[in-house]
């Protein structure tokens, strides 16, 4: 194919409203042009929005008693196509403050793990199972959950990560779905072993580990989450 050749198809492309284009070397999509080893992958304006629908699809929710006493709605950020997920239980002070997860003493320290891993926080994702604060940093309470999770589904299957790390307890017992009560669920018998995050026909590899609030409090216990970091991302490298 000349330059001329692929102006004129961007082209026509762009008329028919996609607006991305991305360079891959994997797979062959069907209907696209070869270009030898590369291939294109287009998005369309729908799936670009994907992230931005659901997002406006909360706008000023009251689904739940938590609205009453946030000040901003959590969202979640990152990459869109991030290969990891990290999934929290609710927002903590700082994080309802600003809007953003992970943005406090925990999230430095998330952040911190996430750059040793050689990531950016803008490669991966992070969100909560709940996105208003709970006061007094209280778990989120099940009626919360129920009422706010699909918000966190509709994320996942958009963003379809290779892997979802649940943070703690709360998250762990909610992706998988456990059955046994919360306050007998153990995130120390868990962690470390993979499960798998099912919604339908959506199915994730799932690590669990500690919260990192917790390490904040047992430094030790960072080593744990190291070593099921290294589990994660040997998973993703040999996808
Ligand atoms: S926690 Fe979720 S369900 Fe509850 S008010 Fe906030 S956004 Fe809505």
């Amino acid at each position: 194919m000349t330059e001329q050749d692929l102006r004129l198809l961007l082209g026509f492309y762009k008329s028919l409203d996609f607006h991305e284009l991305i360079v891959s070397n994997q797979g062959q999509n069907e209907g696209m042009p070869s270009m030898g080893e590369d291939e294109f992958i287009f998005h369309n304006t729908e799936s670009i929005e994907g992230i931005s629908y659901i997002k406006n699809s909360i706008g000023d929710c009251k689904l739940c008693k938590l609205h009453s006493t946030r000040k901003n709605i959590v969202f979640g950020e990152g990459s869109d196509r991030a290969e990891i997920m990290f999934i929290g239980e609710g927002p903590g002070a700082d994080e309802d403050i600003q809007g953003r997860p992970f943005v406090g003493k925990a999230g430095q320290l998330l952040t911190n793990l996430i750059i040793k891993l050689g990531l950016t926080r803008e490669a991966v994702y992070i969100a909560n199972i709940v996105k208003c604060r709970p006061p007094e940093n209280r778990d989120p309470e099940p009626d919360e959950i129920s009422a706010c999770i699909g918000f966190l589904k509709e994320q996942i299957r958009f963003i379809n990560p290779k892997v979802i790390v649940a943070l703690g307890k709360v998250a762990t017992h909610s992706l998988l779905n456990i059955a046994e009560p919360l306050a007998k669920y153990s995130i120390m018998r868990e962690r470390g072993r993979l499960k798998e995050y099912v919604d339908k026909d959506l199915k994730i590899p799932l690590m669990p580990t500690y919260h990192p609030s917790y390490l904040l409090r047992n430094r030790q216990a960072k080593w744990d989450v190291w070593e099921d970091m290294q589990i994660v991302m040997r998973k993703i490298k040999n996808e």
